[in-house]
């Protein structure tokens, strides 16, 4: 089923990704405070806010890297499994692409990009050979196919990282601070690559604070602080007319 632009920014798509009252501690922290959190099929979801406020644990509790004290996850209708092959399938199934790419050191670009495809989902090499390439040329590195991770810019690494994830098939991508640990000239080509993938449809939820991407990409922005959703908002109203102070107060650093 496809959803049009205009029924996401209704708010229109079927809910794919249910946070429902989700709370988490590390110790005395409480890193997560009833989180409610639904994002619809198709939707571009960016979420903003200050660091130590709980983003990266929110993303790792969605492919269930983390665990929850309480409420529910579900994703496409399903509770998130526990355990066993029914969380690597989970896993498959929510793409996430980290701050540091991530790549498998001593596996060539392409192995990188077949072995999940061939060790989960049971796929034969050529045929995954063959879809690898595709995505590798639709990141744009199709040509750096047998160099291994450290003989790419991350710029590159962070496109094959986006290119492994994609070759699951998920119905959902996580990016955590997908160029925060790039060089500027670098940003612009893997924040490309993700303006392409919301054109295309896919469901995002991305932590990052790159407005240009927010306010071109994003069809809401979640802004969180101590572990809490403080505000959330269309990105042209977010970042023109924050509502509440913890939001003013961010914007003023960063802009
Ligand atoms: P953000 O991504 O917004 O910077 P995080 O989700 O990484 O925030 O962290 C939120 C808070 O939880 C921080 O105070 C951090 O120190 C703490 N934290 C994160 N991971 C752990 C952990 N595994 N054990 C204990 N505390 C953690
Ligand atoms: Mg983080």
């Amino acid at each position: 089923m496809t959803t049009s632009a205009e029924e996401i920014k209704a708010g229109k798509g079927e809910p794919l990704v249910v946070l429902d009252r989700v709370n988490k501690h590390f110790g005395s922290l409480h890193v997560l405070q009833d989180i409610d959190l639904t994002v619809r099929r198709g939707e571009v979801v960016v979420v903003i806010g200050p660091s130590g406020s709980g983003k990266s644990t929110l993303c790792r509790t969605i492919n269930r890297l983390e665990t929850i004290d309480d409420g529910t996850i579900t994703l496409d209708g399903k509770p998130l499994p526990a355990e066993g092959k029914a969380l690597a399938q989970l896993r498959a199934e929510v793409g996430m692409v980290f701050q540091s790419f991530n790549l498998f050191a001593h596996k060539t670009i392409l192995e990188n990009v077949t072995l999940g495809p061939i060790k989960v989902r049971g796929e034969d090499r050529a045929a995954a050979e063959k879809r690898a390439t595709e995505l590798l040329e639709r990141v744009g590195v199709a040509h750096q196919a047998a160099k291994y991770p450290a003989q790419l810019s991350g710029g590159q690494q962070q496109r094959v990282a986006i290119a492994r994830a994609l070759a699951m098939e998920p119905k959902v991508m996580l990016f955590d601070e997908p160029t925060s640990a790039l060089d500027p000239e670098m940003i612009k080509e893997v924040l490309d690559v993700m303006v392409e993938l919301a054109e295309q449809g896919m469901t995002m939820i991305v932590v990052t604070h790159e407005m240009g991407f927010a306010r071109g990409a994003a069809h809401r922005v979640i802004f969180m602080a101590d572990g809490a959703i403080v505000e959330e908002n269309t990105p042209e109203e977010f970042f023109t007319h924050p509502r509440s102070d913890r939001a003013k107060d961010f914007l003023s650093k960063i802009i």
